[in-house]
């Protein structure tokens, strides 16, 4: 049985739809303003999530699990079906006033309170770990939270990140291909390159401190990554990682 994880606030948003299609995904968000006024804007814009958690580990609950919240918009992952991942998914905020610009962005207790939710999520909804995303991840033209100083390292640590191994290479060396193989949508090529950098090779990605340049600019129009062979290389690591759990669910779910 899983352990009940208790919110410390309940507060819940009133824009939100029934849930009709299993939940699949679990989106990671940050936004630059504290909880409570991050509930205030949600409501304000129409908008939704389903947990906030703050710089201080304080978890809120802002939606319940069997309704769809608001939060990814215009999405895709893994060639999923539809305008956006918003019914397949449970979305989490951070609170980040950098967004996530460097590598103390966020606080120890932030992240861990964040992980331990995901443990509880994963269990409880029988989730798959590679599907936790961050939503530059699923709408890398648009987006570019939680930032390149989000600690997927530490969610790596906890188990909540698959496994790769630098040296266990796709067999594909097809940049596009192995982009679409993880699961980005690479109808915008130097978007979806700079989202899977800032995620896997972040010292390709420039940081920002103008923020309202970057919620702007989510993406350099040009990019193309400095070491390229490096990038590659990262590609067909994660690419394989991300082929094998897939192939494994596939034959476990049959
Ligand atoms: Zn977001």
């Amino acid at each position: 049985m899983t352990r009940k994880l208790i919110p410390d606030n309940i507060c819940h948003l009133p824009h939100f739809r029934k849930r009709t299609e299993p939940i699949k995904y679990i989106i990671i968000h940050c936004s630059r303003s504290n909880p409570s006024q991050q509930l205030e804007t949600l409501n304000r814009l129409g908008l939704s999530v389903h947990y906030i958690i703050g710089r201080d580990g304080n978890l809120t609950e802002a939606l319940e699990i069997n309704k769809v919240a608001y939060h990814a918009g215009t999405s895709k992952w893994n060639h999923s079906q539809g305008p956006s991942l918003n019914g397949s998914s449970i979305g989490i905020e951070l609170e980040c006033p950098d967004m996530g610009q460097h590598k103390k962005s966020y606080p120890h207790r932030q992240i861990m309170k964040l992980c331990e939710l995901l443990n509880y999520l994963l269990l409880k909804y029988k989730l798959r770990r590679e599907n936790i995303l961050g939503h530059s991840d699923i709408a890398p033209t648009r987006k570019p939270d939680p930032g390149v100083g989000f600690p997927w390292i530490k969610l790596y640590n906890e188990g909540l990140i698959l496994p790769h191994h630098k040296n266990c290479l796709h067999p594909s060396t097809d940049e596009i291909f192995l982009l679409d193989t993880i699961g980005y949508d690479t109808s915008v090529l130097p978007a979806a390159r700079y989202a899977f950098c800032r995620r896997w090779l972040p010292e390709e990605v420039i940081i920002e401190d103008d923020l309202q340049h970057l919620l702007d600019n989510p993406y350099p129009p040009d990019f193309i990554p400095q070491d390229y062979k490096k990038y590659i290389k990262r590609l067909r690591a994660i690419a394989v990682a991300y082929e094998q759990e897939r192939r494994l669910h596939f034959w476990y779910e049959k």
